[in-house]
């Protein structure tokens, strides 16, 4: 039998109206049964966040209202529904729990990568009961097959490890039953929770995609499939109906927030269809990522993408490649995610966004002891298929702009991408600009871009 897995985002699952869309979507996709996966409630993960940092500095009546605050709307959410009888038994002993970890986060005065792990579990736990309830499945633990290492807050899937685990998970879906399991958590081989990085849902869709030998992953958000650019900038952007493997994987790296950096590489590797809709309006266009590149013309554009908050290490020549080298790895280790590592006889710049509390120490610690940091930049990336075959048509399209790319360019494996560094400032005027000149009018989506000048 041909398995779908549905992945239902925080927006997808945030009120009860979506929950009743959401649940419209899987009645006509999984008619005979299938996987959902779901994040937590909109806002949920943040607001967890707020109340261990809150805990963990001292502040317990602070926390307790976070708490408060994360319960009442899940029980507005399930009230609304007529479904708080149905969760109220799986979710107080969660609830219990969070109080508790909180506790433990106020007297040792510490919320530990693992203790934020443990703790943010609870979003995505109480959700997916809410969601289990709401569509008549049955809720699965998914702690029970997500195998990752032990990096608390990025922690990496062990795919021979989740494919053996998920077994079981094989047989019982084949038999047409609707199963319901949280995104974003993992365990480890001795059954500590973890987390795969902030937004890594999709990954766990992909992931368990992968494992469950599903045909199809469809990733279900709040806008009209991947986007030229992120609308929050842009709101012109359009949606693209088919991109390459390759095409969403650069955009996801360069920082489009609608499919996590890490959740492309299991289609990859399975081949399985995936499919990305809103569930907002699911008959609007959808995007299809395929394995084979759709027909682009040489030097087309297909989406521009960008990520705020990057720090650049400089680290002069004389000291040659073994500091760079040792920073990134260090720094990677602690849950950075690295944009660049550029080396040349001048130097080497390292370009970073130090994502968790552990990577900001390591930043703070590495600049201390030599390496020139400077913060405040964003990397900026013209995505698609038709760079291939002209990659220069990116570098006309920042010259035409007038842009100085002042913090160098990166270049990378990726041939579909072309990344430049500016200033986080010059962000919100680019980004519309570099948009609007090279994907802004339909017709050259799939053309040729412009010839500068
Ligand atoms: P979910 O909660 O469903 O996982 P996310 O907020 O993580 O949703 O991702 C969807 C959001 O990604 C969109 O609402 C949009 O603001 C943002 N986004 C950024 N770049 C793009 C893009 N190129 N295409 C589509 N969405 C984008
Ligand atoms: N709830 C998690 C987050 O907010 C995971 C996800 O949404 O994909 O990061
Ligand atoms: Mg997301």
């Amino acid at each position: 039998m041909s398995l779908k897995v549905l992945k239902f985002g925080g927006s997808s699952v945030g009120s009860a109206e979506a929950l009743r869309r959401a649940a419209a979507i899987v009645h006509t996709e999984l008619p005979a049964g299938g996987l959902v996966v779901v994040s937590a409630l909109r806002g949920s993960t943040d607001r967890i966040l707020d109340a261990c940092v809150a805990a963990a500095g001292g502040y317990l009546a602070e926390a307790q209202a976070h708490l408060t605050a994360l319960r009442d709307r899940h029980r507005e959410v399930a009230t609304d529904l007529g479904l708080l009888p149905a969760v109220a038994a799986e979710w107080e002993p969660l609830f219990a729990r969070l109080d508790q970890l909180l506790t433990g986060m106020g007297m040792l005065g510490e919320a530990t990568p693992r203790g934020r792990d443990a703790a943010l579990a609870v979003g995505e736990t109480l959700s997916a009961h809410l969601v289990a309830a709401c569509f008549g499945g049955t809720f699965r633990e998914v702690r029970e097959v997500m195998r990752t290492d032990a990096r608390f807050g990025k922690a990496r899937p062990q795919l021979a490890d989740l494919r053996a685990a998920a077994a079981p998970w094989r047989e019982g879906l084949a038999t047409g039953t609707l199963w319901i399991t949280q995104g974003f958590l993992g365990a480890t081989a001795e059954g500590l929770t973890t987390t795969l990085g902030r937004g890594g849902s999709d990954t766990s869709a992909t992931l368990l995609g992968e494992a469950l030998d599903a045909e199809e992953v469809q990733i279900w958000t709040d806008v009209d499939g991947v986007l030229t650019a992120d609308p929050s900038l842009v709101p012109e952007a359009r949606p693209i109906p088919q991109m390459s493997l390759g095409e969403a994987e650069a955009l996801s790296a360069f920082g489009a927030k609608v499919l996590h950096a890490d959740s492309l590489a299991p289609g990859g590797r399975a081949g399985f269809r995936l499919v990305v809709g809103n569930t907002l309006r699911p008959g609007a266009s959808r995007t299809e990522i395929l394995p084979v590149s759709p027909l682009r013309e040489p030097g087309a554009v297909t989406s521009v993408a960008y990520k705020e908050g990057i720090s650049l290490l400089r680290f002069p020549a004389s000291e040659g490649l073994e500091p760079p080298l040792e920073a990134a790895r260090q720094l990677e280790e602690a849950g950075a995610l690295r944009f660049g590592l550029v080396s040349s006889p001048a130097g080497t710049l390292l370009a970073v966004r130090p994502d968790t509390p552990a990577a900001a120490r390591v930043l703070k610690a590495l600049a201390a002891s030599g390496p020139e940091l400077e913060a405040g930049w964003a990397v900026v990336a013209l995505v698609g298929e038709g760079l291939r075959a002209d990659p220069l048509a990116a570098l006309r399209h920042l010259a035409a702009l007038g842009q100085e790319p002042v913090g160098g360019l990166l270049t990378g494996s990726s041939t579909v991408s072309i990344a430049f560094l500016v200033p986080e400032s010059r962000l919100g005027d680019l980004i519309p600009r570099l948009h609007d000149r090279c994907v802004g009018q339909p017709s050259t989506h799939a053309a040729p871009c412009q010839k500068a000048g």
